[in-house]
Formats: C-alpha cells, sequence, structure tokens
C-alpha cells in the first residue's frame, strides 16, 4: 500500500514517527504552515518557520525514504493577531520557491473579519502564483464556516477545482463536492473523522477528488491514520485499486496542480547546513 499524507505537522513529530510512517507505506507528506500553539511575536517567527519547511524538515524526510512538500500562508487562528498579519507582505517571495505546492492552511477558525480578509487575500495570492489552496475549515460552526468559505471561493480569482476544502465531515461532505472543491477529511483518535466513519462516506460519496490525512501535529494525533484507513478499507472490501486512489493518486493529483511536485526521494544529504539528524558518532560494529 502506497500513502501519501496530504496533511501532517512533521515538524512537531519525531524521527521515529518518520521511521513507522514509511514502514506503513508512507512514500511521500505535504506539510501545511500553521499555528505553532505558542502564539508567534512577528513576522520573523513565520520566516524562520517558513525556512524550516523548505529546508531541515524536507531534509529530515529524505533520511526516512519521504517525499516532502510543504504549503505556506498566514493560518487562520493568527490572522487576527496585527503582530503576525504582516507576513502576507512576505509570502510572495516564498510562494515561488520550488518545494511550495500550494497555499494554506488558509481559513476560517472563529469567522472573523480579519479572517475573511486574509482568506480573500491568499486565495487571490494562491491565484497569482498559480498555487492550489487548501483550506481548513473550523473546528466549531462547521457548516456556516463552510459556507463562508465557499462563498470567498466563489467570490476569488481562483476555480473551486484548484481548491481543497480539509476536516469535513459528514455534515459538510455534500456542499463542498457540489462546489467542485476537492475533498480532504482529517482521522483523529479521538475528534473528526474516525476509520469506521470515513470508510462510510467513501461508500457513500464515492472516491472522486477524495484526499485523507491524519492532520498530525502537536496534539492528540496519529501518524499512522492514513495506513489505517487504508486498512480499514480493505476489510470492507474495496480493491487495492481504490485503496490507491484514495491514498495515492488524488493526493498526487491535487498537489499536482502547482506543477512542482517531484515524488522521487532524492539520495539523503548527511547534513543540512552542517547539521545531521545524528547525536554523536554512530556506533559501528566491534
Ligand atoms: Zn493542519
Amino acid at each position: 500500500m502506497r500513502i501519501f499524507d496530504p496533511h501532517i505537522h512533521m515538524t512537531s513529530r519525531t524521527t521515529d514517527d518518520y521511521e513507522a510512517m514509511y514502514a506503513a507505506g508512507v512514500r511521500a507528506v505535504v506539510e501545511p504552515s500553521f499555528w505553532l500553539g505558542q502564539p508567534r511575536t512577528s513576522p520573523a517567527s513565520f520566516i524562520d518557520y517558513f525556512d524550516s519547511l523548505l529546508g531541515w524538515e524536507p531534509f529530515r524526510a529524505a533520511q526516512y525514504g519521504i517525499a516532502h512538500h510543504c504549503t505556506l500562508a498566514l493560518n487562520p487562528k493568527e490572522a487576527n493577531d496585527p503582530r503576525c498579519s504582516p507576513v502576507l507582505d512576505v509570502l510572495p517571495r516564498y510562494l515561488v520557491k520550488d518545494n511550495v505546492v500550494a497555499v494554506g492552511e488558509i481559513g476560517y477558525d472563529s469567522m472573523t473579519p480579519a479572517e475573511d480578509t486574509a482568506l480573500a487575500a491568499q486565495l487571490q495570492l494562491a491565484a497569482d502564483h498559480g498555487l492550489p489552496a487548501l483550506v481548513h475549515t473550523p473546528h466549531r460552526d462547521k457548516l456556516a464556516g463552510l459556507r463562508r468559505t465557499l462563498d470567498l471561493v466563489r467570490e476569488s480569482a481562483l476555480p473551486p477545482e484548484r481548491v481543497l476544502i480539509d476536516h469535513l465531515n459528514e455534515t459538510t461532505v455534500r456542499e463542498a463536492k457540489d462546489a467542485g472543491c476537492w475533498l480532504g477529511f482529517s482521522v483523529y483518535p479521538d475528534t473528526k473523522m474516525d476509520e469506521e466513519r470515513m470508510v462510510a462516506v467513501l461508500e457513500q460519496y464515492g472516491p472522486e477528488k477524495v484526499l485523507v490525512n491524519s492532520a498530525a501535529d502537536w496534539g492528540r494525533s496519529d501518524p499512522l491514520k492514513t495506513r489505517k484507513v487504508g486498512d480499514a478499507l480493505v476489510k470492507a472490501g474495496f480493491g487495492e485499486d481504490y485503496v490507491d486512489q484514495v491514498l495515492w493518486r488524488n493526493p498526487v493529483a491535487f498537489y499536482g496542480l502547482s506543477g512542482r511536485l517531484t515524488l522521487d526521494v532524492p539520495q539523503p544529504d548527511a547534513t543540512h547546513e552542517g547539521n545531521s539528524i545524528l547525536r554523536g558518532t554512530p556506533k559501528t560494529e566491534a
């Protein structure tokens, strides 16, 4: 089973996770920029984070045979902080970089006017840079959040077939699908979708434009949820080709819209800017 996790925050995860993900079949990931839990106090903090998503993290992933790309944006939560919003002026020089395969994650958190402004501006940035957009939907007021998101997409220069609406569930999938967007589902241990509900959604709506992700981050989450969905699909009687479409070909097709997706993992460099993932000299056979 080959797996592409289209939304995972590897910065928050350990090398053990990379190892386990590779063993489970994960060969490619996309890491969206997001909120770090601790509020940032300036655009400079975003710049170092973006550089890390473009440098250190792909280097780390390559050590484990996994292709790593990222999506960059001002996240919905910090769009409300005037100390952070000037990062919107910095984004254009980052969105031209090869490893950036979408603008994201953008969208709504509390549905404030500041979030409206940031979302509209970043949909425009995606259109200007020939990139698709990864759009987060809020955890509260899900349907209202989805509708407001779809309104902004309709008013934007970005066509819906270049938009992935993420964190969908049974209440929001229909309207997102009818709007012509790509459909993302985050499978979490306790909240959002679980494996069984994911199988039921696929049975009802079919596999077209559906992407499944672990959205694993610094909170309670599981980087192997993509594989667990694959196993649940097999158990429910779906064939290999169907599983491959959902877990591999759909994310390849969506992020491929950027024209920048490269899935072969290069021979890993021993170091990145002089630093390696090793701690001291490796043990040698006696
Ligand atoms: Zn996320």
